[in-house]
């Protein structure tokens, strides 16, 4: 099977470069070209266009950064939708909206090409180890074929049914995540505000029933509210948050914390700090 791979970003780079690690044809494309060049060296191709991408694969993979972004590789004369055709399939990864991905399901299923969406968890490090949760929904005979690519960039793969199900499913895992995140930020900034050790906090967060991986990787650069090392930049995570609140609001679901935790990302990103990890909100919550 050739694959196409569109949006080279932190995530789209690495997991392009496991399908080639796993000996895939695999045919790149990524705005800023330099990227592209990167996964060149490791035996990529490169294509003129997503168009291009498209048309020399058999199923062409979308990593980007957000809807506007999804359909500014998908739609046109250059995009890849203008590069499917029957028997081809487009599985995109990005973190979207359920519309979006139903919007580029009905596109390819116009040129006879199958759809799955396919959005991840886990961060930079799953996604260079290949260790990535990979929650999918659409065509199941499309899922079926990808998988063992599939298996090359993630650990747990699910197929989670129909188009929009796996979209909604990584929004609610986000909200999750975001949460904790800033209940850990306001734990340490109230610790430290009161003349606390934060290593101490973290060490007893650490051997309770709270304990968790993103604490221990997050907990000591917030102590630190110095440089942060890029994994998953916060402007995503925003992003994710508001797609969450349209999705709450549409099904009438009140998210009465997560309403509050976005406008702690919105004053993140009016600070201008959207290109650091998420963990730089907790910058926002000690100003
Ligand atoms: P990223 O590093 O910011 O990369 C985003 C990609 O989208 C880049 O290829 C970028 O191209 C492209 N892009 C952005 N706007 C574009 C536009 N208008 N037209 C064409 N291309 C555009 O993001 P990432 O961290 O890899 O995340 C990719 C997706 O995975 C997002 O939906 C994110 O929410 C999700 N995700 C991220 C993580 C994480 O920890 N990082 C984890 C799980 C899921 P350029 O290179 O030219 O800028």
């Amino acid at each position: 099977m050739n694959i196409g791979f569109v949006g080279l970003g932190i995530m789209g780079s690495a997991m392009a470069a496991n399908l080639l690690k796993g000996s895939y044809r695999v045919t790149v494309w990524n705005r800023s070209a330099e990227k592209c060049r990167e996964l060149a060296q490791q035996g990529a191709v490169i294509a003129d266009s997503p168009r291009a991408a498209a048309e020399s694969s058999d199923v062409v993979i979308a990593m980007m950064a957000n809807p506007d972004a999804v359909r500014s590789v998908r739609d046109g004369s250059d995009g890849i939708i203008a590069g499917l055709a029957s028997g081809k399939g487009l599985v995109d990864m990005s973190t979207v909206d359920a519309e979006t991905s139903r919007e580029s399901a009905d596109l390819a299923q116009q040129k006879g090409a199958l759809f799955l969406e396919a959005p991840v968890a886990g961060s930079r490090k799953p996604a260079e180890e290949a260790t990535l949760t990979i929650m999918a929904a659409g065509d199941r005979e499309l899922y079926d074929t990808v998988l063992p690519a599939l298996e090359k960039m993630g650990r747990k793969i699910m197929f989670v049914g129909e188009t929009g199900s796996a979209a909604r499913m990584k929004l609610a895992n986000n909200l999750v995540m975001a949460g904790m995140l800033t209940a850990l930020c306001e734990g340490m900034a109230l610790a430290s505000k009161s003349g606390l050790d934060e290593a101490q906090l973290l060490d007893v967060l650490d051997s309770g029933a709270v304990s968790n991986p993103m604490f221990r990787l997050k907990g000591p650069q917030i102590a630190a509210n110095g440089e942060f090392p890029v994994a998953f930049p916060l402007k995503h995570m925003q992003k994710d948050l508001r797609l969450a609140l349209q999705l709450a609001e549409s099904v009438g679901q009140p998210l009465f914390a997560t309403a509050a935790i976005n406008e702690l990302f919105k004053a993140a990103l009016a600070e201008g700090w959207g290109d650091l990890d998420f963990a730089a909100v907790g910058r926002t919550v000690r100003k």
